[in-house]
């Protein structure tokens, strides 16, 4: 009795071919790979390309962070940053020393619920930086992503 003669048809060229016409696979069920020899020598020539492609989007990412403008662009971000935790240690101080009542104890400026913290209604310039109105947490999540 001959041996059948197994066939496949493959998933990229659609054409029905041999199964020496096909790179053996551990992951399909069958063995063989889903894509003929000739069409995975065209796919593995198109991935690389692609792959080269993110790879240098990924050097210009970098090169634009070490850039003069990438980096004056972080050290906005980090100045800004780092007014934000200097006006909200001031307010925390004044709490703890009791200069400024603690959050908790007034009720939120925009709801009726008990206020949670401080929000910087100025902004948080220096000059604004005991500028705040308690708010509670949900309507401070309101305040800064109006979006969501
Ligand atoms: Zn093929
Ligand atoms: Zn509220
Ligand atoms: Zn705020």
């Amino acid at each position: 009795m001959p041996k059948p003669i197994k066939t496949k048809r493959c998933n990229r060229c659609k054409k029905i071919k041999d199964f020496s016409e096909f790179h053996k696979s551990v992951d399909v069920k069958d063995g063989m790979q889903r894509m003929c020899k000739i069409c995975n020598k065209e796919y593995q020539k198109v991935y690389k390309r692609t792959y080269r492609k993110t790879d240098k989007y990924k050097t210009s990412a970098y090169e634009y962070r070490h850039s003069p403008q990438g980096l004056l662009a972080s050290r906005e971000v980090y100045k800004r940053n780092r007014i934000k935790k200097l006006s909200s240690a001031c307010v925390r101080y004044k709490v703890k020393i009791g200069k400024m009542i603690h959050p908790k104890l007034l009720k939120c400026i925009s709801c009726i619920n008990q206020a949670q913290e401080y929000h910087h209604h100025n902004g948080y310039d220096k000059k604004h930086c005991y500028d705040v109105v308690p708010v509670c947490i949900v309507c401070h999540n309101k305040v800064h992503n109006p979006i969501t």
